[in-house]
């Protein structure tokens, strides 16, 4: 019972930033399923959501398992990819959310089947205990994968460190969401860049202040 009312909040929550912002488009709620069961997981598919995240190779598979006949669900990989571990999770996602370095768009190149989702992770605040790129890096890093046809760069992902305030949050949301903007002007056809993924369990209003399309939300759906 928990599970479903946190995510009907949640979702009130979310329509009621998207009419504070005045926003007509689409943000997509990720269930981020990755330190809870598999049954906790069917509760979440079963209070209405279709996109799961988790952010190891071994919880994906456990997860995909469980929901093999579910042919409605979204697959998103959050976590950082050791190249090793790209042939095990790269056929078996529709997004990753974690694209930091060349060699792991290389590998991916070289192990997808079909061109793979992906959002360039960037490390707005700089925090050295981060993983991603900096804002400054991301232009460089789209324009060395875009002969990589097996690598979409659908848009641009940050996590927000959790001591921000506010207006810290609103103002790195922003600066993600400009540099999503200065990538889509670009007009690569490897790297559209429409989407935003940003806002977790206690900043995801926020972000979608900011023009968020996806937020991944982990702990709001759990808690009791
Ligand atoms: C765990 C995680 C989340 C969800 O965080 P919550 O605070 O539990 O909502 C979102 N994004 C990434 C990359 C994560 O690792």
């Amino acid at each position: 019972m928990t599970i479903s009312k946190n995510i009907m909040a949640v979702k009130k929550s979310i329509d009621r930033a998207m009419a504070v912002a005045n926003r007509q488009d689409q943000v997509t709620l990720i269930g981020v399923t990755k330190y809870h069961s598999v049954s906790e997981a069917q509760q979440v598919v079963a209070a209405g959501v279709t996109n799961l995240a988790e952010n190891r190779p071994e919880g994906l598979a456990e997860k995909q398992l469980a929901f093999k006949e579910n042919h409605d669900l979204k697959w998103h990989f959050i976590g950082s990819l050791q190249k090793r571990k790209v042939k095990k999770v790269i056929n078996q996602i529709d997004y990753l959310h974690s694209l930091d370095r060349l060699e792991l768009a290389t590998e991916i190149q070289k192990r997808a089947n079909q061109p793979v989702k992906c959002f360039i992770e960037v490390n707005v605040s700089g925090e050295e205990s981060k993983s991603g790129v900096s804002l400054a890096n991301v232009v460089p890093l789209v324009q060395e994968v875009k002969v990589d046809d097996k690598v979409l760069v659908v848009g641009l992902m940050t996590m927000a460190p959790k001591d921000a305030n506010d207006e810290q949050l609103h103002q790195l949301f922003h600066q993600l969401k400009l540099k999503r903007d200065e990538v889509q002007a670009l007009e690569l056809p490897t790297a559209p860049c429409r989407e935003l993924s940003m806002g977790m369990s206690h900043d995801y209003q926020i972000a979608i202040l900011e023009g968020a399309t996806f937020v991944r939300v982990g702990t709001a759906l759990f808690d009791a």
